[in-house]
């Protein structure tokens, strides 16, 4: 076995965990490859939080059907939020996948992985890569405890289980000795982070021990839940230099009928109350959101609440779903999935090109301004990072700029980037 592809879809804990077993490969003496066709190992990692998601899965999953018959001898591995505890069902449904793990079930890749002569996993060395990311995604914490009644991650990730701070912060130096500047602090409830452990640390404790860490640049976290948003955290936020001012605060919903069916914890006012005090607290901050449209019993009047939000609160960034039907969670055993495809779709459109609207007026006060950013990729042969408040920057150098800080004078605005001249 000496090649392995990885294909990965859905949020940026997915990510995390297919660089952890990418890393692990590399250490374990294989080479990453372009497609699956010539690969000795194929391993999908899937989400399912929407129907959407789950479909391109199956399709990729059918997809390796013929690969699998042509070669034999190739494994397919399946890992992600699509993997239950009733894996029976699956080995029925796709008889050609050899091994199937849940999230973070490391044991049984290791196990899987041993059997075939390689070295175990090994959580310390493989969460470090030889040569890391300029901006490295690390997982602070797996799974959560919340059972918002739409969502199917706590069915499938399991309970809130917080890792170790020391592992962490040791973790992160490792990453800085080896190239990274920034990192990305991983949760479902990032904000809880802690609560579960004996010494009950929390994440402003765990951010200040990181912010200690000579080398690193930037500290950012994500995704908080305005429930376990404390003053503590905030005030952290504008305190500890490294720490980024940006957070992620995901509302859903505008009405507080829907934010209750919803299972979330909080009204509308309590969520705008807590945006002023993020805002009084820490100056120039950016804030971004998820929003559900066309929830169960979700009118025009309450859709309009959700519109209005948006426009009060004019968010850095929302990242808008359809709500879509998942199995296990309670939303879809008690309410009726009775908005149609259509109206969905046309509120999905709505809120869409209000927030567009939205994004490139607050872009828009950054022309002519330098602004300070942390280069990070290239893409179409132009450079580009992000600022403090995680705003795209691109600019052209023929200098390597790779992991460098740059002052951006910026000449051109859209919703979604800027773009500007070196300064
Ligand atoms: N833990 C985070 C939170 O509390 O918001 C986000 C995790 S969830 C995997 C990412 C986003 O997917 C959610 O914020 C929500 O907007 C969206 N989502 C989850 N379940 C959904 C569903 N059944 N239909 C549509 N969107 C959904
Ligand atoms: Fe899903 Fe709610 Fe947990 Fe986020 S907080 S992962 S939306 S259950």
């Amino acid at each position: 076995m000496k090649q392995y592809h990885i294909w990965t879809i859905g949020c940026q804990m997915n990510k995390a965990d297919s660089e952890f077993i990418a890393n692990y490969l590399e250490r374990a003496g294989l080479t990453q490859t372009g497609t699956g066709e010539d690969a000795d190992l194929v391993l999908l990692n899937s989400c399912v939080v929407r129907e959407h998601a789950e479909v391109k899965v199956v399709n990729k999953l059918k997809s390796l059907k013929g690969l699998k018959r042509s070669r034999p001898d190739v494994t397919i591995a399946l890992t992600g939020c699509m993997v239950d505890s009733r894996i029976d069902g699956l080995r029925d449904r796709f008889p050609w996948v050899d091994l199937f793990f849940r999230p973070q079930q490391w044991e049984v890749f290791s196990k899987w992985a041993e059997g075939r002569g390689f070295p175990g996993l090994n959580e310390r060395e493989d969460s470090v890569p030889q040569n890391p990311p300029v901006s490295a995604y690390v997982p602070i914490m797996h799974g959560c405890d919340s059972f918002c009644s739409y969502c199917v991650v706590p069915y499938r990730r399991g309970r809130a289980r917080s890792r170790d701070i020391d592992e962490i912060c040791c973790q992160v130096q490792n990453l800085v000795q080896r190239g990274t500047k920034e990192v990305v602090l991983l949760g479902q409830i990032v904000d809880a982070y802690g609560d579960d452990l004996p010494s009950k640390p929390d994440l402003a404790d765990l951010l200040a021990a990181l912010n200690r860490i000579e080398g690193l640049l930037r500290i950012r976290f994500l995704t908080s839940h305005p429930s376990y948003m404390s003053r503590k955290l905030i005030r952290a936020v504008a305190d500890l230099d490294k720490v980024c001012e940006h957070i992620s605060l995901p509302i859903q919903a505008g009405d507080n009928g829907i934010l209750k069916a919803m299972k979330r914890g909080y009204t509308a006012e309590e969520y705008g109350e807590l945006v002023d005090h993020i805002r009084r607290t820490v100056p120039n901050v950016a804030l971004s959101t998820d929003v559900i449209v066309g929830f169960p019993g979700e009118t025009d009047e309450q859709f309009a609440r959700t519109l209005e939000v948006l426009r009060q609160t004019r968010f850095d960034k929302v990242h808008i779903a359809a709500y879509s039907p998942r199995p296990e969670t309670t939303a879809i055993r008690n309410l009726k999935d009775d908005v149609t495809p259509e109206t969905k779709e046309s509120r999905r459109a709505q809120a869409e090109a209000l927030q567009n609207e939205i994004a490139a007026e607050i872009n828009a006060a950054f022309l002519g301004q330098t602004v300070e950013l942390l280069v990070d990729g290239q893409k179409k042969g132009k450079w580009c990072g992000r600022t403090r408040g995680d705003k795209l920057v691109f600019f052209a150098s023929k200098a390597g700029m790779m992991g460098q800080p740059a002052s951006v004078r910026i000449d051109k605005t859209s919703a979604f980037a800027l773009q500007g001249t070196l300064g």
